[in-house]
């Protein structure tokens, strides 16, 4: 399997490149070059496998086979040591209504599920070729204690995340900077998460700094996250096998949701993809006008949501304009000029026949997290509230599965604030509540950055 850029000015690379690349030089995204098949006869031989299993299957259909067989090795390790025998169980909501639980990994969110798959890889990888690589990560939250928990400790990779100060939860901020392994650091930007990726963009786009650091992407843009993610939906279409599924999938880059649209595109049974978002809507307002036009960032109780830029969403104009990539690179350029760009007629329609896309207020949101806590018992996180939320838009008897991203207790204000119950961290995480905490403060600047990074990698 080959992977080709979404706008058609790079040259084609193996797996193993795109394992260790963020976005394509001509500024595109990769995708497979095809999309790889299940045949009935596989899904039916993958019924009431272990997850691993699943995970290995679908790595299989991308990877070589060296790397297909690296990847069923790992995933056998990595998901044995999340929290519940099934990893990502499926848990009955209403009739009709699951959720599937993806915050079992070690950092509580669903970033765990292909960030603790591609470590291991990206450092297989890396000493084949005897290199090192400095991994650069702007964080609203959850990418970045992912990153800490996959990257911690492994050799020939240096992690440096970039954290808005003051303006992640503590959990969050303490699964991140209590780790003691030397090759990672914290670094508080002062300033919002916005500014943050801003810094990382403008050091990738500074083509000699970057070669020089050896800079390294691991957000949703590298496709082998996604790949990744594909095995969750497979798994779940494979349990409940009577119908196609819906999924509702809390949503904010829409790299799950992409990975969602993957399994679709490789012969799993999924219905609807519902794009679920708080107030910041560009996609919902892009599938609902073909109108794709960037907005200001308003903070939210779901804040790995609160991005008005979703970068996948590129892969998904590739695909609904026949995978043209000469027209998805006008597009985009249109987009980089001007803040919007606008969707044809054909191409809208393409989207809407698999996605809906419904926005989830913060009123709404709180009220969902008390609903499902006074019917169910069950406290629930705010992204996961507006995957709940958004799937009331589906009829009643559909079966609709709500991605649940994250564990009540990385939000505890905003649980409490809608049920009165604190939800507590799990007793494994409970040590970083007192742990000294190790991180640097900068302030927005990319020289200061670039000043901290030379020191970092010398
Ligand atoms: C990252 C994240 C999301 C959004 O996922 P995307 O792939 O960026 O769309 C939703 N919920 C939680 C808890 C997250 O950490």
């Amino acid at each position: 399997m080959k992977y080709v850029s979404t706008r058609g000015n790079a040259a084609p690379i193996a797996f193993e490149d795109v394992l260790l690349s963020g976005p394509a030089p001509d500024g595109g995204l990769y995708v497979p070059e095809a999309w790889p098949q299940f045949s009935s006869g596989e899904l039916d031989g993958l019924r009431g496998k272990a997850y691993a299993h699943v995970v290995a299957a679908v790595m299989a259909k991308y990877a070589d086979a060296d790397w297909a067989n690296a990847a069923a090795r790992v995933a056998h390790e990595v998901y044995a040591r999340f929290d519940h025998p099934d990893v990502a169980p499926l848990v009955k909501l209403a009739s009709d209504r699951y959720l599937l639980e993806l915050f079992h990994g070690p950092t509580l969110a669903f970033k765990d599920f292909a960030l603790q798959l591609i470590a291991p890889l990206m450092s297989k990888a890396l000493k084949r070729r005897n290199e090192r690589r400095l991994v650069l990560v702007a964080t609203s939250g959850d990418t970045g204690g992912a990153a800490v928990a996959a990257l911690a400790g492994l050799p020939n990779i240096d992690l440096v995340v970039l954290h808005p100060k003051e303006r992640i939860s503590d959990v969050q901020r303490r699964q991140m900077t209590t780790v003691k392994e030397s090759n990672v650091r914290n670094v508080a930007v002062e300033g919002t998460f916005d500014d943050a990726q801003a810094l990382v963009k403008a050091l990738f786009a500074d083509a000699a700094f970057a070669r020089e650091h050896r800079l390294t992407a691991v957000n949703s843009m590298n496709w082998v996250r996604i790949a990744a993610q594909i095995a969750y939906y497979a798994a779940t279409c494979l349990k409940l096998s009577d119908a196609p599924v819906t999924f509702s999938v809390p949503t904010g880059n829409f790299g799950d949701v992409f990975a969602g649209y993957a399994a679709k595109r490789m012969g799993l049974p999924v219905a609807r993809l519902i794009v679920a978002t708080n107030v910041n809507d560009i996609l919902v307002r892009a599938l609902s006008t073909g109108v794709y036009a960037r907005g200001a960032v308003h903070a939210t109780m779901s804040p790995a949501m609160d991005i008005q830029v979703a970068s996948n969403f590129e892969r998904l104009i590739f695909e609904a304009n026949d995978r043209d990539a000469r027209a998805t690179a006008d597009l985009l350029a249109a987009f980089a000029r001007s803040g919007t760009l606008t969707l044809n007629e054909q191409a809208l329609a393409t989207m809407s026949a698999t996605f809906d896309a419904v926005r989830v207020d913060e009123i709404e949101t709180l009220a969902t997290i008390r609903r499902v806590h006074a019917e169910t018992g069950r406290l629930i996180d705010p992204h996961t509230a507006v995957g709940v939320a958004a799937a009331a838009s589906r009829p009643q008897d559909e079966s609709v599965v709500i991605l649940a991203t994250a564990h009540a207790a990385k939000f505890p204000e905003a649980v409490a604030q809608a049920t009165g119950s604190r939800p507590r961290l799990p007793d494994r995480l409970q040590w970083i509540l007192t742990a000294v905490e190790r991180y640097d403060t900068l302030p927005n600047d990319e020289q200061a950055l670039k000043r901290y990074l030379k020191g970092a990698t010398n």
